[in-house]
């Protein structure tokens, strides 16, 4: 069984006072009798926030970055690595973002290279992939999907230690969605190739739906198939629109 999980991006978004967004959102997921038996919640604030949220997380959700450097340390100004996240108290790392591949020209094969040093620090990845409006429209979503899972994925990419993320480009932050019917083709197209590269990893690792998904869509969209949570961007930012989505989940 995999294990659902919410995952919130918080962007190029927050100060210290939505930091009590995070409490919030904590204390809601910390009031379970029982939190293994519910959706894992995870949320990745901007890097200035991620001591701060790990502080108030206190365990009861799992804190990310936004992304990390494929070395350690060393002279790339601007940058964080791997082990400044985990100094921080962070467990995950979205890695891919389209915006990245966008903003930083990152591209699938630094994708794979930082996922793989991301792993060997014990670091958990949320691997994103997506098509863009242009190719959806024509047609090349399944070809994109593939090729970006293909050549992100690193290959000692596991259940526990990678989760991927399907974003098409032309779905964040604009309000529209694939139907149901095309994230279950996207999703399932994925769960196939998974398990032709992995075998029983592939089946184990948890496949995201991320793209405008609000309060109002979340359980139409967690009923598809081979669905198992989202990684939201805007609907992240405040307890208000994260909490009935996890709820949506559960
Ligand atoms: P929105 O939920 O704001 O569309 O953003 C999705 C996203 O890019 C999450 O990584």
């Amino acid at each position: 069984m995999r294990r659902k999980l919410a995952a919130g991006n918080w962007k190029m978004n927050g100060l210290r006072a939505d930091l009590a967004e995070i409490e919030a959102i904590s204390a809601a997921m910390g009031l379970s009798p029982d939190p293994a038996a519910r959706a894992e919640v995870l949320l990745c604030p901007p890097s200035t926030l991620l001591m701060n949220a790990a502080d108030i997380a206190q365990g009861r959700i799992a804190i990310g970055g936004q992304n990390c450097h494929r070395l350690p340390f060393g002279p790339h100004t601007g940058d964080i690595s791997g082990p400044m996240l985990i100094d921080a108290g962070a467990s995950h790392v979205i890695l891919g973002h389209s915006e990245r591949r966008m903003d930083h020209r990152e591209t699938d094969a630094k994708v794979r290279e930082k996922a793989l040093y991301a792993h060997s620090i014990g670091l958990v990845t949320v691997i994103c992939l997506g098509e863009t409006a242009e190719d959806h429209d024509l047609g090349q979503t399944v070809r994109i999907v593939g090729r970006h899972l293909q050549h992100s994925l690193p290959e000692d990419a596991t259940a526990a230690n990678t989760v991927v993320a399907y974003e098409p480009i032309w779905a964040i932050g604009s309000g529209k969605t694939p139907t149901p019917a095309q994230i279950a083709e996207v999703h399932g197209f994925m769960r196939t190739q998974l398990i032709e590269r992995f075998g029983a990893e592939g089946e184990g690792m948890r496949l995201l739906y991320g793209g405008s998904v609000k309060p109002g869509n979340a359980a139409e969209i967690f009923a598809v198939p081979e669905v198992d949570g989202a990684l939201v961007g805007g609907a992240s930012l405040t307890a208000r629109d994260f909490l009935p989505i996890v709820e949506a989940l559960e």
